[in-house]
């Protein structure tokens, strides 16, 4: 028997694979029962939700690192929210958990699929972001992937976003010589340089990235963290130092362009003798205590500048999806379902 009101719940599910950017086609909103509760389930009450590049590739048919999106199923990602009825002891009515049910209003899920969390007062995006899977990402592509060393310089793309500012700022933290951002707006590079305190960033669209990053870099650099591919990866193996480190996080570039090409010139990491490591951050869970401790630290002590980019109401999702995937978010792309509980 049901302890809450709440019995049904609103979903997207995925209509059909999208070409390109996906338009409102790809989505179909659906209203349905939730199960009754078993043992040791909770059902969740979502308060945001995330969306994320990764989710792209997984609209297509394709294998990859995770299995792609089920047509005429509800999509998943990253949520954060308030348990609403319980049949757990570990999470009792009232707890704030981050779990994998997002694109839906209401989850029903065993405990063991949600994360308790502790907010200390931050609000609950930032599990989505800088103290979640984003922030994660950067954490363990810069120390570890990219093995940052105290007076390295940096080049990081997509620089504006989510992953991408807080690589420049952790390397910044952590005694980076020089960091550089590349963006795909003037405001976006004005943010770099006078919120973010990188020492300079380029606007790809502009144009002649070669040009661009070279110019930024008249000494070369000695790490990049690639969240492009493409003209940027080339720029970055043109321009990159000998034993240089590039951490290939992500190629968005080419998530919704199928004749993306690559770099030209990938021979320059032959001569160079470069290390070019691709990684998953589901790879690195062992950083996270280290991660968490860190980047929660920068954060106390008011070291980190942390930006979302917010959109209202699960109808926002296709929207705030698309809006990321062309660069109308600055930080971490959020949707928010309801406001915060209060503390
Ligand atoms: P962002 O917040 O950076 O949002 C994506 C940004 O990409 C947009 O804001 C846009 O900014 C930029 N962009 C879009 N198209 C292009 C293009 N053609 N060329 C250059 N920039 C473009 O997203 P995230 O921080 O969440 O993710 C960044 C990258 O990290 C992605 O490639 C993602 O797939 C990857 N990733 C990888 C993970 C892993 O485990 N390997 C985990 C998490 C993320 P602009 O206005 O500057 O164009």
């Amino acid at each position: 028997m049901r302890t809450s009101m709440t019995t049904t719940t609103r979903e997207i599910h995925l209509a059909q694979r999208p070409t390109g950017l996906p338009g409102p086609e790809t989505y179909r909103f659906v209203e349905r029962e939730l199960r009754e509760l078993r043992e040791g389930d909770v059902l969740v009450e979502n308060i945001v939700l995330t969306v994320d590049p990764y989710m792209r590739p997984r609209m297509n048919d394709v294998k990859s690192y995770v299995p792609p999106y089920k047509l005429d199923h509800a999509l998943d990602g990253g949520a954060v929210g308030v348990v609403v009825e319980s049949r757990s002891e570990s999470l009792p009515v009232g707890t704030v958990v981050r779990h994998g049910l997002g694109w839906r209003e209401h989850a029903v899920l065993a405990d063991r699929y949600a994360t308790k969390l502790d907010l200390n007062g931050l609000p609950t995006s930032y599990f989505l972001g800088v103290l979640g899977m984003p922030g994660h990402t950067a954490y363990a592509g810069l120390f570890d992937v990219a093995a940052f060393q105290p007076g390295d310089s940096v080049f990081v793309s997509a620089a504006a976003g989510a992953v991408g500012s807080l690589v420049g700022q952790f390397a910044r933290l952590a005694g980076a010589e020089r960091v550089v951002g590349s963006a795909g707006s003037a405001e976006k590079v004005a943010l770099l340089t006078d919120e973010l305190k990188f020492d300079a960033a380029i606007n790809y669209k502009d144009g002649d990235v070669m040009g661009q990053v070279g110019a930024a870099f008249p000494d070369g650099f000695d790490v990049y963290f690639d969240n492009v591919g493409g003209d940027h990866l080339e720029a970055a193996l043109e321009h990159i130092n000998e034993r240089g480190r590039m951490a290939l996080c992500g190629s968005i570039s080419g998530y919704n362009d199928p004749k993306a090409s690559g770099p030209r010139n990938m021979f320059k990491a032959v001569g160079k003798r470069l290390t070019l490591r691709g990684f998953i951050v589901s790879d690195h869970e062992s950083l996270r205590p280290e991660f968490e401790q860190k980047v929660g630290q920068w954060l106390r002590d008011g070291d980190l500048t942390y930006n979302e980019t917010t959109w209202d109401g699960l109808d926002a999702m296709p929207e705030a999806f698309v809006g990321l995937l062309t660069g109308a978010n600055t930080g971490k792309a959020i949707v928010r379902l309801r406001e915060d509980p209060t503390a």
